[in-house]
């Protein structure tokens, strides 16, 4: 869906931008930023990236980060580019509580707010919006965004197509997952005749774990998992204990509640994580299981029908308890 299109001839003449994405960037929210500052730089707007939190160290050689700039850090700086942005590019998020402390800032910029997301029940607060809750990555509509709506078929330069390529990548468990369409392979393939090095982009992002996070991952297999059988249920439930002996950090627990999905007959896998004011917990399935529906009506939370996140004021173990009391209600479709 586009709406707003007609606010596209802003783009015309030189623009201030400013780029943002939601809290603590995944590789699709980073991936798909960093691939737009690129394109809007080449087409000499004055471009800016600017997030409410620090991004993985695995995300930390895409083309373009060393730009990035972090709001806590530069707050006098950003608060001014954000207060002067002809258009504030919103990514990956379609709710603007996703931003966290920036939620407040672009909530009251006086520019063009313009939404590229594939997030379900966005909120109303676009002046443009390119939005399919279809898309596999906000990746994979900035793409579109630049070689289909704005037409610029040969856009696409090494930088872009790295980040887009990671960011569709990252997004889609490595091409496995059900929004993995013939389309996404398309467009995975001319991002590679465009400069993307695959093996490269994989070596980075899969093989660059420290030691550490292995052996963390090794303690959580070991200490952390339960399965619950009669309800095809899996979870891991991490206490700040577990985080502080291993020195885990940003990004370190991501793709950890798949190991719980892959165990043979699990068709929801959950992550509890006590962080540092709330219990955050990710939600994974497969089938009809409805992940965002749990996570919206009982933790605060959505996302997507298969992957989906949320956050409990509890501690841990009543988090995790109310999780299974849930369980019942849904015990047809996990059972099936
Ligand atoms: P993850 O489990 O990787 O943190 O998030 C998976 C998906 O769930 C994200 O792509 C996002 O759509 C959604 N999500 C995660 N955390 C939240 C949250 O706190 N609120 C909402 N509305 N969605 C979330
Ligand atoms: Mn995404």
């Amino acid at each position: 869906m586009l709406k707003g299109e007609k606010n596209l001839y802003l783009l015309d003449e030189p623009k201030k931008i400013v780029i943002t994405t939601h809290h603590k960037p995944d590789g699709d929210a980073l991936g798909s930023s960093l691939g737009l500052y690129h394109w809007l730089k080449a087409n000499k707007h004055q471009v800016n990236i600017i997030l409410s939190s620090d991004f993985p160290t695995f995300l930390d050689w895409l083309p373009g980060r060393e730009d990035v700039i972090i709001y806590p850090d530069q707050q006098e700086e950003a608060q001014e580019l954000i207060d002067e942005a002809d258009i504030l590019f919103c990514l990956d998020y379609s709710a603007l509580s996703r931003t966290n402390i920036l939620e407040p800032v672009i909530r009251e910029a006086k520019g063009q707010k313009w939404m590229i997301d594939h997030h379900l029940d966005p909120e109303d607060f676009a002046d443009l919006c390119y939005w399919d809750s279809s898309a596999a990555a906000t990746a994979q509509l900035v793409y579109t965004f630049i070689v289909d709506v704005v037409g610029d078929k040969n856009g696409i330069t090494p930088e872009i197509a790295t980040n887009l390529y990671s960011g569709i990548m990252t997004d889609t468990g490595s091409f496995r997952f059900r929004s993995t369409t013939s389309a996404v392979h398309h467009i995975i393939a001319n991002l590679i005749d465009a400069g993307a090095k695959n093996w490269e982009i994989h070596e980075q992002i899969y093989n660059s774990s420290t030691e550490s996070r292995l052996k963390f991952l090794g303690y959580c297999l070991l200490n952390c998992l339960e399965v619950i059988p009669e309800y095809n249920t899996a979870l891991f439930a991490i206490s700040k204990e577990d985080l502080a002996k291993f020195d885990i950090t940003t990004g370190d627990t991501e793709g950890l509640v798949n190991y719980a999905l892959s165990i043979k007959g699990v068709r929801l896998a959950g992550l509890f994580i006590d962080r540092t004011e709330l219990i955050k917990l990710s939600l994974r399935s497969i089938g009809d299981i409805p992940c965002n529906e749990i996570c919206k009506k009982h933790f605060n939370g959505g996302g997507h029908l298969n992957a989906s996140g949320g956050s409990s004021t509890d501690d841990l173990l009543t988090t995790v308890n109310r999780f299974k009391a849930i369980l019942p209600e849904y015990k047809e479709i996990l059972t099936k």
